[in-house]
């Protein structure tokens, strides 16, 4: 029996001229012209998906177990899905925001009454505890909501001021959908990111074609199939199984705007990919998000909330906590707190534990290669350190004194890692958090200066005496500077990032001034150029 090498995901589309790969009911055989060779037998790596068959498999990261197996979609397929979504989109946008309104709310509600089945999902695919799952399908839901209730308001027609110069027409604004959303989603959180795009998407009037990532298909198709319980009429949301090649080409296919979730290069590749067709692209990437620690900060409330926000998830999330600057006089206090906070996690695969495995077995060596890293430049952990990776499992890691060039300190871990760093003040925590090249959220914790602490760090979003709590909050925009994208989802901006604005101006009455128009005369020139003068030359 030949085993196909574990590392190498084996796709039986690559069928070679004159030697073909036939499953059977083993495993897979490879039939050459007068040759006979043994059946192969594809052998699995917990977590890592594999192509088998045509179909996508996913497995549990610390058990193996195969959670489902899903259809990989050809380049026919993308751009089937795509054209079934055009007319499907033409119908959901003429149900209007109310009709609209009512099927996501609908939607929410089946979503909220199957919270422990949907977090039970979530838990097996990706490995997370259930209990961060149900707070992951709280705020998914919490996301839904909001975008249904809100849609009208934000992105109805209105009529808006308009301008002395040009008091004889009046002015009207709508949002206008855009058609078919492409959304390209990643594991770390399956069904609260990429609902950050679809809800406000299909708020907005769109249909959405969603591409989750190769590691959570199951949820993906969790979350097409409830919303087809409640739109079972048209294909407003549909989903294509496969790896990166299947992202790529719904890039390509013509939808009418990319929203992407996921790492920073790959959201490069993206772009470029758009760029070729005009296509517009919303990007949600990596982060780096940092922490103050202010001197009259409470201590056991921000290690508390350093503890879960950069563990949480084993510390996989995108607004996870990975830097913090302590000011000198309560550093040492802080990191005992926080070292006692960490070590009481349980980490596991039980379901009372509190940090579950890492997702993508590719990761730990990015996690082992931050920890050794900064080992090795004088760095200290006082918490876990090279011996708390044991795959599929990292421990809580606290470094300390690690130089702020350093891998662990300038690049995403996504792993439960933190650093702590002695700041002189506020001020000089901010300038170092500041100077990543990523930029998606933050915490401060203090008193007196907390609030313009926030409102100067670099980043999209910032809690005050919390962590990560932006995220849930319907209301607020959520999105990066820099390495960490652009575009927002959530909010009020979100809507509006999945519409077009629609200008339009309505005359009301004759011109006196035809400033616009070949009728106008020598001496209307001479009255608007006093006109001008008026309004917009004096001195201030
Ligand atoms: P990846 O960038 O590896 O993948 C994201 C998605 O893009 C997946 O569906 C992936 O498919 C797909 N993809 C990969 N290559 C291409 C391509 N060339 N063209 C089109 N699509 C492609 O990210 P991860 O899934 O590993 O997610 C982790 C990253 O996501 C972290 O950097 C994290 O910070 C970031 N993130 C950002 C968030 C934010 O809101 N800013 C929120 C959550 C995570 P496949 O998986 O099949 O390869």
């Amino acid at each position: 029996m030949f085993r196909a090498p574990a590392a190498i995901p084996f796709d039986p589309a690559l069928d070679h001229p004159g030697i073909r790969i036939a499953a059977t009911t083993e495993g897979y055989s490879l039939v050459a012209p007068g040759l006979c060779f043994a059946t192969m037998t594809a052998t699995r790596t917990p977590g890592v998906p594999v192509i088998e068959n045509g179909r996508l498999i996913s497995t549990n990261p610390a058990t193996g177990a195969e959670i489902g197996a899903f259809p990989v979609a050809s380049a026919d397929a993308v751009g089937a899905a795509v054209d079934r979504a055009r007319p499907a989109a033409e119908w959901w946008a003429g149900l209007g925001f109310t009709g609209r309104k009512q099927r996501l709310l609908r939607w929410t509600s089946l979503l909220a009454n199957r919270i422990q089945d949907v977090s039970e999902l979530i838990s097996r695919e990706g490995g997370k505890p259930v209990a961060e799952a149900v707070v992951e399908c709280f705020a998914a839901i919490e996301h839904v909501s909001w975008a249904a209730k809100h849609a009208e308001r934000v992105l109805k027609l209105r009529r808006v001021r308009g301008s002395v110069s040009l008091a004889e027409f009046s002015a009207y604004l709508e949002y206008q959908p855009y058609g078919v959303i492409g959304v390209i989603g990643p594991w770390n959180y399956p069904i609260f990111t990429p609902m950050g795009s679809i809800a406000y998407a299909l708020a907005a009037g769109n249909a959405v074609v969603f591409k989750p990532s190769e590691y959570t298909p199951a949820v993906g198709r969790l979350i097409v199939d409830t919303f087809a319980e409640v739109v079972p009429e048209q294909p407003v949301l549909q989903i294509l199984y496969g790896k990166g090649d299947v992202g790529a080409m719904l890039t390509r296919a013509g939808v009418g705007k990319v929203a992407f979730t996921g790492s920073t290069a790959t959201g490069k590749k993206i772009m470029a990919s758009c760029a070729e067709t005009m296509t517009p692209v919303l990007l949600e990437c990596g982060g780096k998000d940092a922490m103050i620690v202010d001197s009259d900060a409470d201590l056991d409330a921000a290690a508390s909330a350093a503890a879960w926000g950069g563990l949480t998830n084993a510390g996989q999330t995108c607004i996870g906590i990975e830097r913090i600057y302590v000011v000198d006089n309560v550093h040492d206090a802080f990191v005992d707190k926080l070292v006692a906070k960490a070590s009481a996690l349980k980490v596991g695969v039980d379901q009372d534990s509190d940090i579950g495995p890492i997702t993508m077995p590719a990761q730990i060596d990015t996690i082992r290669h931050h920890i050794a890293d900064a080992l090795d430049h004088g760095g200290r952990a006082v918490l876990g350190g090279l011996d708390a990776v044991a795959a599929p499992y990292v421990r809580p890691t606290i470094l300390v004194d690690v130089p702020e060039d350093s891998v662990a300190v300038c690049e995403e871990t996504f792993g439960p890692t933190l650093t702590v760093s002695r700041v002189a003040n506020a001020h000089e925590g901010v300038r170092l958090a500041n100077a990543a090249r990523y930029g998606l959220g933050g915490a401060v914790f203090g008193r007196r200066d907390a609030m313009r602490i926030a409102r100067s760090l670099r980043s999209g979003m910032t809690s005050v005496n919390s962590t990560l709590t932006f995220a849930g909050m319907g209301s607020l925009p959520f999105g990066g500077v820099g390495d960490s994208g652009f575009g927002r989802i959530h909010g009020a901006d979100g809507l509006r990032e999945f519409a077009r604005p629609k200008a339009i101006t309505k005359r009301r009455a004759r011109s006196l001034l035809p400033s616009m128009s070949f009728e106008r005369t020598p001496k209307q020139v001479e009255i608007i150029k006093r006109v001008v003068k008026t309004l917009h030359g004096r001195r201030r």
